[in-house]
């Protein structure tokens, strides 16, 4: 197995509060990699980490290899990290494929062949029919694809889920879960942060627990979703499995 991406005793302090506490992780090539913890445990921040978008007071941050924590976020995007926002914000004012193009252009400066991207991956995630629709115009579900585009269009080999399903009827989660599925077997590996057990457990190889910042559980979803401390911290008696 190939690691592609690292956190090595990440830590994350915002002035009296330690949002990340000494958070090693890794991420396989080819793997969808659960986050769960309750609200506040420092899911987000460990995504802002990994992504540049905030620096860590401890710790690295390895992806391929190579040691990217000091990079800004352009350069970890450039290296085919890409993430979604749990606040999805497409721009409004530009129709769903300009959206798409955007980040396409990281990756060529050729408009034209921008526009193609776009359009592949608007395919990809069944948008093309909207491609022409401003962005405001869409429904739930059309934004969380959406977003998924626009994270796409910079070709990561790396994508970061940020609570993608939320706010989804339960058939809507399973078309995001078989997208989910698609782009990793297109050759993406990724890291899912949701509240959705079912959805964890249906795409998850592995999960990691996050409580206080701190890592309190890795393992299968199964084993994780029995762990003691887990249900304690997180889910609650109704998830004890036996
Ligand atoms: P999660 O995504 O798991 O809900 P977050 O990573 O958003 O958790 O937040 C972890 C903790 O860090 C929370 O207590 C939150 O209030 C705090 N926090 C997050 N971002 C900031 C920030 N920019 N400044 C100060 N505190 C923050
Ligand atoms: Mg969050």
């Amino acid at each position: 197995m190939t690691t592609v991406l690292e956190g090595r005793g990440l830590s994350k302090r915002f002035g009296g509060l330690w949002a990340l506490r000494g958070v090693d992780f890794r991420l396989e090539e080819g793997e969808i990699l659960g986050l769960i913890g309750p609200n506040g445990s420092g899911k987000t921040t460990l995504f802002n980490v990994v992504t540049g978008f905030l620096k860590p007071t401890e710790g690295r941050v390895v992806a391929f290899g190579e040691d990217i924590t000091a990079l800004p976020p352009y350069k970890i995007c450039q290296r085919g990290i890409a993430r979604t926002f749990q606040i999805a914000r497409p721009f409004s004012d530009l129709t769903v494929l300009d959206n798409v193009v955007i980040g396409a252009l990281l990756r060529t400066g050729d408009p034209e062949e921008a526009v193609e991207k776009a359009k592949n991956i608007l395919d990809f995630v069944g948008l093309y029919r909207k491609a022409r629709d401003l962005g405001k115009n869409l429904t739930t579900i059309e934004r969380k694809h959406l977003e998924l585009a626009k994270a796409l269009s910079t070709e990561p080999k790396i994508l970061l889920l940020d609570e993608v399903m939320a706010g989804l009827k339960p058939a809507e989660m399973d078309a995001i879960l078989k997208t989910l599925v698609r782009i990793r077997d297109s050759g993406v590996s990724e890291i899912v942060v949701e509240h959705v057990m079912r959805a964890i457990e249906a795409i998850c190889d592995r999960v990691i627990v996050l409580d206080y910042g701190e890592k309190i559980a890795e393992g299968k979803p199964r084993e994780v979703m029995a762990n003691g401390k887990v249900i304690d911290a997180y889910l609650g008696r109704e998830y004890r499995l036996a």
